[in-house]
């Protein structure tokens, strides 16, 4: 049998506030485990929770990116469950009047996923299994604000859903309003995927699947699900509502729960706070505050710069690296060639170091007036090449770096005419066998020239006098 794939996905973003969602506790990462934590988000009883303005003006900042309507009046409800991550036993979360509905994403291929909502809610705490006898909790992160992000089940493959995060991504880190670095889980995503017979209109029963921390892996194990699903279904069998994970390693879903129902959190009103108002002016205020998003940025690239597609893509997937690009062209007018650099010997050093553009020594400035040297003829390319990766470890100019290093192209016709000579003389097989018709050896001088003058002769120069030597 044929069957439809049906894939939702939720996205969870943390937004990037100072202070946590209901008290003033830091939200910085990595810091000792429960040392930013007060009554407030440890559930002591009596407190009250004050709500962050930041957290609503972030929320409403993502959905309008998002394309979605700002609701004029949304609330908070409790969710309730017992896990010791969650010392209230409750998770104060948006419920049936979420912030943000009705938005949609563009796929690169022209497709429109949308989606249904983006709400509010506080996250949990982490559970640390340090052994199979003792877990530790680390209340740090509870209270943490975070938008949820719901997709419609609009998407119909792997490759989509991987297109619909990185556009996501892209969108919300454009935005400002999160950092969305995966590796410090302030972006985490869950799928919702069933199956169905072609064209019948009943969605199937669905599964979830957790615990991915990539887009590569949730593109993985979207692949791998759907195939047992129809092994499953062919076979004869029912796919169960469950909560399974993915196991990075096996490259397998296993069963981790049976999942609830709505009605089993027992959702309602969160009593101690109000619902949230929002005025027509405050969403319009917003408004004019978001950037240039990643689809506009792409479109105006391909026009203003002329670049092929393969570069724009990389370019703008990453707002830092798109920005540090746009401040090179405007001090170097090259947009090919500074975007052929930033593509392969940038981003190069920066996948070694694993860090982000920001992060590293090269500024627009030091890049730009390297790109003059080469053009000029100071420096030849091959040079050009370590004199960034020269800026990138200790962030000299490249004019420092060229003079002190004496890498300064040779352009010299007397001094370079001597060089070749000697080789010749030091070569006469290679000189004859040029003579009689090998006219690949003359890569071989070629080569000798820039071993000896450590790839500062200028090559042209180079090919000019060997083939007037050599004739
Ligand atoms: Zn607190």
């Amino acid at each position: 049998m044929k069957y439809d794939i049906v894939i939702g996905l939720e996205v969870h973003v943390q937004l990037k506030t100072r202070t946590k969602i209901f008290c003033g506790c830091d939200t910085a990462f990595g810091a000792e485990p429960n040392t930013f934590v007060c009554p407030v988000c440890l559930g002591f009883p009596g407190v009250l929770p004050v709500l962050n303005h930041r957290v609503i003006e972030y929320a409403v900042k993502a959905g309008l990116a998002l394309n979605c309507e700002i609701a004029s009046l949304s609330r908070f409800s409790r969710k309730n469950y017992f896990y010791p991550d969650l010392p209230k036993a409750y998770q104060v979360s948006q419920y049936d009047e979420p912030l943000a509905v009705n938005g949609f994403i563009d796929l690169t291929n022209g497709k429109r996923i949308g989606i249904t909502r983006a709400h509010l809610e506080e996250d949990a705490g982490k559970l640390i299994h340090s052994n199979e006898r003792i877990s530790l909790v680390d209340y740090n992160r509870t209270g943490i604000p975070l938008l949820e992000i719901v997709s419609e089940p609009d998407i119909s493959t792997p490759q989509e859903a991987y297109d619909y995060l990185t556009n996501l991504k892209a969108i919300i880190e454009y935005t400002g309003v999160s950092d969305c670095n995966m590796e410090e889980g302030s972006l985490r995503c869950d799928a919702n995927i069933s199956i169905k017979p072609n064209g019948a209109v009943m969605l199937g029963t669905k599964a979830e699947i957790k615990n991915m921390n990539s887009f590569r892996a949730v593109e993985r194990a979207l692949t791998h699900e759907i195939q047992r699903q129809i092994k499953l279904v062919d076979q004869g069998g029912k796919v169960v509502q469950e909560t399974r994970l993915w196991d990075e390693k096996k490259q397998t879903t296993s069963s981790m729960r049976l999942k609830e129902e709505a009605h089993d959190y027992r959702y309602f009103p969160e009593p101690d706070l109000m619902p949230v108002r929002i005025s027509q002016e405050y969403v319009q205020n917003i408004k004019e505050t978001i950037p240039e998003l990643p689809q506009a940025r792409m479109k105006r690239f391909v026009s203003q710069y002329n670049l092929p597609e393969y570069d724009v893509q990389i370019l703008i997937a990453d707002k830092d690296l798109a920005d540090f690009y746009e401040e090179t062209v405007r001090l170097f007018n090259s947009p090919k060639m500074v975007s052929n650099w930033i593509i392969t010997e940038m981003l190069c050093l920066l996948g070694e170091e694993r860090i982000g553009i920001r992060e590293c020594q090269v500024t627009p400035d030091y890049l730009s007036q390297m790109l003059q040297m080469i053009e000029t003829g100071i420096i030849s390319g091959k040079i050009g090449k370590d004199v960034l990766a020269e800026i990138f470890r200790n962030g000299m100019s490249p004019e420092q770096i060229v003079k002190e290093k004496g890498l300064i192209q040779i352009t010299d016709t007397n001094e370079l005419e001597s060089v070749i000579n000697k080789i010749l003389q030091e070569n006469p097989r290679v000189v004859e066998q040029y003579r009689e018709g090998k006219k690949q050896a003359l890569g071989f001088f070629v080569g000798q020239v820039m071993r000896l003058t450590s790839g500062k002769a200028q090559p042209e120069i180079v090919n000019e006098i060997l083939k007037k030597q050599l004739e």
